[in-house]
């Protein structure tokens, strides 16, 4: 068993050795000078699997998808996403900073949008509105519990985007997720966007990165972006060597770690005080609270943690996440913890 079994985040997986093993024999060079053979074949090999003409090896998620952002907004105009957004609640107010956009956001059920609400939102071209110049959906959606966007209601969306002559992003940080729960081909899945952002630090588990995919004009005018946010790299293959591991090997086991989320949300579900909705249980997160409780939050969390069992809760909600670095002992370790807790 492991010696902790931290379920904060998927974030926290470690390199695994073919990662190390990767990063000790990467061919390197300057990505900033032009010649990263690394980097160049991780961008290259993403976009191919997603589908587009071309990627970009950035830091983190937040810089993928904020580039994404300024490269389909001019300042002042607007944004709709889902109400629960990353992009739009935890990228620290980014989209005012760097694209300078505002955002129109809808509430969603589950993290879906309703095609016609958001046909609603779309401003009508006058001097008085802001322009309206992108949709944003995010793929597994994480604040509604990793939930799967159907793909109709993505292709739904897409006809709203071209009806009204609007840019369609997806922040895709968990795509890998919902491919693998849903079987549908990735290319698929991304085909209807213009720019797609996923990460390859959480579920595929390499230590840092994400690529933005889409055309090659977008992805060119990205590099300048992303060089001005401080994001050129130079050796940065050993990065990329990582995501090469995590896009290679890492996504098809996504499928134990969702096996593991529903064996613990199910545990976790007869423990009678906890309230949890199963039908948002899709990944590989759970969420859960214990109404009426709250002042006891930071206790259990320090009963859970003298339990070798690491969770963390946002607001009145606890999440659990499964990825690499936990397996189902940890499930049983983390489900004993809680009933001890709350039995
Ligand atoms: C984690 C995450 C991101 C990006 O996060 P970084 O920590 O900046 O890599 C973007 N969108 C979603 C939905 C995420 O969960």
């Amino acid at each position: 068993m492991h010696q902790v079994s931290d379920f904060r985040s998927d974030t926290v997986t470690l390199p695994t050795p073919e990662m190390r093993e990767a990063m000790a024999t990467a061919e390197l060079g300057d990505d900033v000078l032009g010649t990263e053979p690394t980097v160049t074949k991780l961008e290259k090999m993403t976009a191919d699997l997603l589908g587009k003409e071309a990627g970009l090896f950035v830091p983190s998620g937040t810089m993928s998808n904020q580039i994404a952002m300024a490269l389909h907004c001019q300042p002042g105009q607007e944004i709709i996403c889902e109400y629960g957004a990353h992009t739009y609640n935890n990228e620290s107010g980014a989209l005012a900073y760097i694209a300078h956009a505002q955002v129109r956001p809808l509430h969603g059920e589950y993290g879906i949008m309703d095609p016609k609400g958001v046909e609603l939102l779309v401003r009508p071209s006058n001097i008085h509105n802001p322009r309206t110049a992108l949709i944003s959906v995010e793929n597994t959606h994480n604040a509604a519990g990793g939930t799967i966007i159907p793909h109709e209601n993505i292709l739904a969306l897409a006809d709203v985007a071209k009806l009204h002559g609007l840019k369609y992003h997806l922040d895709g940080a968990r795509i890998w997720n919902a491919h693998v729960a849903t079987g549908l081909p990735l290319t698929e899945m991304c085909a209807p966007f213009d720019t797609i952002s996923v990460c390859l630090s959480k579920g595929l588990a390499s230590p840092v990165g994400s690529v933005l995919v889409g055309s090659a004009a977008d992805i060119e005018r990205g590099r300048y972006l992303r060089k001005q946010l401080g994001g050129g790299m130079r050796q940065s293959g050993i990065l990329a060597a990582c995501g090469i591991v995590s896009i290679t090997k890492m996504i098809d086991r996504l499928s134990e770690d969702h096996a593991n989320t529903r064996k613990l949300a199910e545990g976790l579900k007869q423990i009678k005080c906890v309230d949890l909705d199963l039908t948002t249980v899709h990944t590989n997160i759970v969420y859960f609270s214990v109404p009426g409780r709250e002042s006891e939050f930071d206790e259990w969390m320090q009963r859970l943690n003298d339990r070798k069992v690491l969770a963390m809760y946002l607001g009145s909600r606890w999440r659990m996440v499964t990825h690499n670095d936990v397996d189902a002992e940890d499930v049983d370790r983390a489900l004993a913890a809680w009933q001890e807790i709350l039995g």
